[in-house]
């Protein structure tokens, strides 16, 4: 391809609502445009990077015996409510009405359409083990979409649903996906680690996410410093502490709760500053209404309230904070006083972390006061013990109990969940077995964000100059760089190893722009492509022809008769994975 001819519009400046490194080099290196908020178009040099990791994952898959087919992006909404989920996705769905006065909804993700598929197609136990997948176009009104491709409202995923007879059968077609992406993932260039996960709306039991270590990474994960302990910090449990860090003591008597005077004081920081006293002596009492009731969720001041956890263990449906109002009505007192002690008719859930905690601090149900020298067992009447706060930094490994806990921020590019009847069975895709009875069809979903693997890849493979791609994923694997294009020998001679590329089937980029030297040395660093051919008029003089590795920076000088042979070369050993040492 010449890059004349090509539409690569490659930008100096950084674009202005671009914030994370990989929004701004695949707009600066011509991948995408933006169209409106959340929403890109593909451009060649794109859609090339996206055409070859679909292809890795196609290689993937295949080999698991998975089977492609594609679904629609139109859904009838009534399927949604019958399994249940069109109030759980709620404004995150794209819906709309059609001329018949139909709601219809623009796919989000599909296990109601491919189970609403299967109840029809696949009846007996013969039919199965099954996996299908796509790779298609999902939409979703995201609440905050950001960083370009990595969290927009209309992405590409990959998502496959596997069909089993039963629960062993689920197992196996769970590892072969989990192996298979693991090999998707290594392949395409990435550092991740799989994590267990919570399974969220999507319900099941069983679920792993797949995790790129990056600073501008939404999610959290937790790793122990020790042993393979790795979970989302929806998942990672704490653990009641065991029984002697909890144990009362008694030989002390305890003080008599005192109400002390805060005025206007009422956060963690400012609270524990003001009494002089240490943040994890504070009780975060925090007001949440769960299907219209008011619940009083206590954590200690330094611990985060978890609300996967606590949806979990509400067995909630419908969970959100209360509201100034109800917090008023609730506790008598105005935001950032409530506290436990005296608190009646509401269910009060405490973490783990505070059994048999004393000398606490919290609101006191008034303005302006807390309370001090909370005794939890004397003074809080909690119904309910659960572990609801995240995980922090150096908190013992819940597996190992050896080393601490390293928290990380990370993007999920894949997510695998083993599903079992969740919707199977609101669909009514059932199965006759050996005996002829009739059977839920067990089923399992995986699915990964085809689009934000390019987003994860390059927070994680860039320099100052750009784009570091690696062999498998890169749009074009040689640049040539002629640096003089007024230079007929040097022309030449470019257009002579061009042809002989294209011979060889490489992907080459021919830049052939009238431009400065300079701004060619820039825009090749920025694109990318692993391997740079510089054709300059001083060398070129003495038969000589520079080869530069876009990774290491790399040169060498070659006689220009075996560049193609060197080239090969090379391309034998980036074809390997990981990538060469050298030249
Ligand atoms: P997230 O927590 O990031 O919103 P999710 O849990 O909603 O992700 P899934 O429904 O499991 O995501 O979708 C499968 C994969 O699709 C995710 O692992 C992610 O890689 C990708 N994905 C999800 N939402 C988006 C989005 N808005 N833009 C780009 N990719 C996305
Ligand atoms: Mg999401």
């Amino acid at each position: 391809m010449r890059w004349s001819k090509i539409l690569l519009p490659t930008l100096k400046e950084v674009p202005a609502d671009a914030e994370a490194i990989s929004h701004i080099l695949m707009i600066r290196a011509g991948l995408i445009r933006k169209l409106t908020a959340g929403v890109y178009c593909y451009l060649p040099f794109g859609l090339r990077v996206l055409a070859k990791i679909e292809k890795i994952i196609r290689e993937e898959m295949n080999s698991e015996g998975a089977q492609e087919l594609l679904l629609p992006a139109i859904q009838p909404c009534e399927l949604w409510q019958k399994s249940g989920r069109f109030e759980a996705l709620g404004e995150d769905m794209i819906t709309f009405t059609d001329r018949h006065k139909k709601l219809n909804v623009l796919g989000p993700t599909h296990e109601e359409v491919i189970t609403a598929l299967v109840k029809n197609e696949v009846n007996s136990y013969r039919q199965m083990p099954l996996i299908l997948y796509q790779i298609q176009t999902k939409f979703r009104d995201e609440a905050r979409p950001r960083y370009g491709v990595m969290r927009s409202r209309e992405f590409i995923m990959k998502d496959a649903y596997s069909f089993d007879r039963d629960q062993p059968g689920l197992d196996v077609s769970y590892d072969k996906m989990y192996d298979a992406y693991c090999r998707i993932f290594k392949r395409c260039g990435l550092e991740f680690i799989p994590v267990e996960a919570d399974t969220g709306i999507m319900g099941g039991d069983t679920s792993h996410e797949f995790m790129v270590l990056a600073g501008s990474g939404e999610d959290k994960i937790a790793c122990c410093k020790k042993c393979e302990y790795a979970a989302s910090l929806d998942k990672a449990e704490c653990p009641e502490p065991d029984h002697g860090q909890r144990t009362i003591d008694h030989s002390k008597k305890p003080e008599y709760l005192k109400d002390v005077s805060t005025p206007g004081v009422s956060s963690v920081e400012d609270v524990a500053a003001f009494l002089k006293a240490s943040s994890d002596k504070l009780l975060k009492t925090i007001i949440y209404v769960n299907a219209d009731k008011p619940v009083a969720v206590l954590v200690r001041g330094g611990h985060e309230v978890n609300e996967a956890k606590l949806i979990r263990v509400l067995k909630s449906n419908n969970l959100e904070m209360a509201s100034a109002e109800v917090i008023k009505k609730t506790t008598n007192a105005p935001v950032g006083f409530s506290g436990p002690v005296g608190l009646t008719g509401i269910e009060i859930i405490a973490d783990y972390s505070l059994k048999g905690s004393r000398g606490l601090i919290a609101g006191a149900n008034k303005a302006d006061t807390h309370i001090i020298d909370i005794d939890m067992k004397r003074d809080v009447q909690v119904t309910r013990w659960a572990d609801i706060r995240s995980i922090k930094e150096n908190d013992l490994c819940p597996r190992c109990n050896l080393a601490g806990i390293n928290i990380q921020q990370a993007i999920e590019v894949g997510h695998v969940f083993k599903l079992g009847t969740k919707y199977t069975q609101s669909l009514g895709a059932t199965y006759l077995d050996v005996q002829g009875k009739a059977n839920q069809i067990i089923m399992g979903c995986y699915g990964i964000g085809v689009t934000r693997i390019i987003a994860a890849y390059l927070e994680q493979n860039h320099d100052d100059c750009g784009i570091i791609w690696p062999w498998a994923i890169s749009p074009f694997q040689v640049i040539i760089m002629p640096l003089n294009t007024d230079n007929k020998e040097i022309m030449q001679k470019a257009e002579n190893i061009y042809k002989l590329f294209i011979d060889e089937n490489i992907e080459v980029l021919f830049d052939d722009r009238d431009i400065r030297a300079g701004m060619k040395f820039k825009d090749a660093d920025l694109i990318g492509i692993p391997i740079q051919i510089i054709i300059g008029e001083k060398n070129l003089a003495q038969g000589i022809i520079e080869i530069k590795l876009r990774k290491t920076g790399q040169r060498e000088k070659i006689k220009s008769g075996e560049v193609v042979p060197k080239v090969l070369k090379l391309i034998d050993d980036l074809q390997a994975y990981p990538e060469p040492e050298g030249i």
